[in-house]
């Protein structure tokens, strides 16, 4: 698969975010051209349009709806220490609470945060050192005390509370004999 064309007027966000586009397809990078306080707005999101399939652009919006952000903002990659959140439910892309944002900052958010399942999982490359994850499928290959570092959009947290009640995950979780156990138990029953 060849790199998308954008389909929006660029830069869309000029006052906002500087585009970096690599020599290589896929190593386009989105940076801050702003200073702002952790927690704060960074911009809505104003151009989303309805995505009918997983393309590798697309953001889940909720447990079965994506959007296309349509607008540089698509450029801000994973990484498993971000500097943005996507809060998909307020449509409004904000600063980490963890830490302000500066000028230069690399523009980036935690990818399972949005997708539960991700279509294209992928080995990361993100300079988190010792808190990168390694590799990215989503949030349901993320043990829940991870994710419990993270902030989550609303359907994740709805997936992640559902599958944590549920035997599936708790076997998964187990080690696996006490695993084998469980289910010879529930056989019982
Ligand atoms: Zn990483």
């Amino acid at each position: 698969m060849s790199e998308f064309t954008p389909t929006w007027q660029q830069p869309s966000h000029p006052d906002l975010i500087k585009v970096v586009k690599g020599d290589e397809p896929y190593q386009a990078a989105a940076y801050s051209l702003v200073s702002l306080p952790a927690g704060a707005l960074f911009s809505k999101i104003t151009t989303a349009t309805p995505a009918s399939q997983d393309t590798y652009t697309s953001v889940a919006n909720g447990e079965n709806s994506r959007i296309e952000l349509n607008s540089d903002l698509v450029y801000c990659n994973h990484s498993c220490d971000p500097s943005l959140v996507f809060d998909m439910t307020k449509f409004e892309v904000r600063v980490s609470d963890r830490r302000p944002l500066a000028v230069g900052d690399a523009l980036t958010f935690f990818y399972p945060s949005s997708e539960w399942k991700m279509v294209q999982p992928f080995k990361c490359g993100c300079n988190a050192g010792a808190a990168c994850l390694g590799y990215i499928a989503g949030a349901s290959a993320i043990p829940s005390s991870v994710l419990s570092r993270y902030w989550l959009n609303d359907h994740v947290r709805a997936f992640l509370d559902r599958s944590s009640n549920g035997s599936e995950q708790m076997a998964h979780n187990m080690p696996q004999s006490a695993a084998e156990g469980a289910r010879v138990e529930g056989a019982k029953a």
